[in-house]
């Protein structure tokens, strides 16, 4: 028995802030990095009697993640107290949704192991984040920052769909996507915006009963994703082979060592003692609010991908690069809507010229200093034979650099190629006149001699011959 034998079910609960200005249920600021506790008052600091007050924005984007994940919106949804105790939450309980969250019964297509799978979700709730402790390396104080308390958080919470960590991590991506796209969310884990936890089981293969479920906490990389799921998975895998059982817990993440550990036996609902939140009224959907919202929703990363690959006739790899950014996915439709050549020759000068050129400076789409017509402009030149592939390149890079237009950088440079006949039969003439031997061995059937020609008319030419009529003069004149 190995792990080979067992299937693993994995459901995730994923924690995203909400990108609104302002705190959930007061009007303290939610931007990050500020000195701690500037952004506080008496609702987010949990003084008595201090009442809280829905913004509706939060409610405007729960609503854009819950129809973009094709959930159900309820008409009502409840809002409801999680009791629990520890510094960073001064008022002693969580304002959260328990029974009737705000969204249902959802799902999310991504590419599973055999083929496009979707995964269900189960519920989408609102609730407000707490504050952070911070503690001092010395060992002395800790001290107290509520900066991020209130701020909006929708949960996200998968049904147990998953079946290996790499198809976690690609949910996890995919849903990172969405929001993103969405506009509610700026998709880092690293920072905590975007948080995870996995709950992980496994079950011997052929089985239907799920195996008791562990959750991992402390998951802030794509990478460790994946690492955290398999770690467990041999875990318990190993457990149960050694006749022991598997217990409902919460697990902690060690990046370092690489594997989890336990934090402490896993709280259930009834710890929380949950009740309805009286300070809040249920939370009611107007008429059309639903309608009005899927109206605006942008197309979501998932069509935008079959539709790079149906209408631009896009490789899937290509067309999954261009659509993981959205602004660079529009650069591109904007590119081709001028240039009109070849998709592929774009999506090629997109993943190898732009993107390297990026990753080394500019790094976002909107940053970028030339505009679409220019770069349209320049595979133009490359298809009409002014500029060789090379020399576009420099062109490029410079065009990168300062925005300045093509046809202006490739003349500067002297890189652009004659479109003069005369000129090029003059060369061509003259290499002829210069390889009487060559010319022969051609006209013999030698056909090799002809790569050989256009080298030499291309060398007189330094460079500046057009391919395309430099051949077809050759051609001409050998009487071919
Ligand atoms: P809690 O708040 O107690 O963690 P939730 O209902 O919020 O409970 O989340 C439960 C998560 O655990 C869901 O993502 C669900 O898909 C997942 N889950 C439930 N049962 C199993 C199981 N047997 N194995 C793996 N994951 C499971
Ligand atoms: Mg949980
Ligand atoms: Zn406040």
């Amino acid at each position: 028995m190995s792990v080979a034998d067992f299937q693993p079910v994995i459901g995730l609960e994923v924690h995203a802030q909400l990108l609104t200005r302002s705190k959930i249920f007061c009007g303290c600021s939610t931007e990050f990095g500020a000195r701690p506790n500037a952004h506080t008052c008496a609702v987010c600091l949990g003084m008595p009697g201090a009442l809280p007050v829905l913004n509706e924005k939060v409610v405007e984007y729960a609503v854009r993640v819950g129809r973009a994940l094709e959930c159900r919106i309820n008409p009502v949804s409840i809002w409801a107290r999680k009791n629990y105790f520890y510094p960073d939450l001064p008022k002693g309980y969580q304002i959260s949704q328990y029974d009737q969250p705000l969204c249902e019964h959802g799902g999310l297509e991504i590419d599973g192991e055999d083929g496009p799978r979707r995964i269900r979700i189960l519920r989408i709730h609102l609730e407000e984040d707490a504050g952070k402790n911070v503690h001092d390396p010395g060992g002395g104080d800790s001290l107290v920052d509520l900066n991020r308390s209130g701020v909006p958080l929708v949960e996200i919470v998968s049904e147990p769909d998953l079946r290996s960590s790499s198809e976690a991590a690609e949910y996890l991506k995919a849903l990172r996507d969405v929001l993103v796209y969405l506009g509610v969310n700026d998709g880092n884990l690293e920072e905590g915006s975007f948080r995870c936890d996995a709950n992980v089981s496994v079950m011997r293969k052929g089985s239907t009963q799920y195996g008791t479920r562990v959750e991992l906490k402390n998951i802030n990389s794509f990478r460790f994703v994946q690492k955290a799921i398999d770690y467990e998975i041999g875990r318990q895998v190993e457990l149960i082979e050694s006749g022991g059982k598997v217990t409902l817990e919460t697990r902690l993440f060690d990046p370092v060592r690489g594997e989890t550990r336990s934090m402490r036996s896993k709280e259930e609902a009834h710890d929380y003692r949950y009740f309805p939140e009286p300070d809040l009224p249920p939370l009611r959907i107007p008429a059309g609010f639903v309608e009005r919202i899927e109206r605006e929703l942008p197309e979501l990363p998932r069509a935008k991908l079959h539709r790079f690959t149906a209408s631009y006739g896009l490789p899937a790899y290509d067309a999954k690069i261009l659509v993981g950014d959205r602004p660079l996915a529009d650069l591109f439709e904007q590119v081709q809507a001028v240039y009109r050549g070849p998709a592929k020759k774009l999506s090629n000068w997109f993943l190898g010229e732009l993107l390297r050129l990026m990753k080394e400076e500019v790094r976002e789409v909107g940053a970028l200093r030339f505009s679409p017509a220019q770069f349209a402009a320049l595979l133009q030149m490359v298809d009409s034979g002014e500029l060789s592939n090379n020399a576009a390149k420099d062109v490029f890079a410079e065009m990168f650099r300062t925005g300045r237009d093509p046809r202006e950088i490739a003349q500067e440079k002297g890189l652009l190629q004659t479109q003069d006949t005369g000129a090029v039969g003059a060369a061509v003439d003259a290499v002829l006149a210069a390889n009487p031997g060559e010319v022969e061995k051609y006209r013999a059937g030698k056909k090799q001699v002809f790569g050989f020609l256009v080298g030499q008319v291309m060398k007189a030419m330094k460079g500046k011959g057009n391919p395309a009529l430099v051949n077809a003069a050759l051609k001409t004149k050998l009487g071919d």
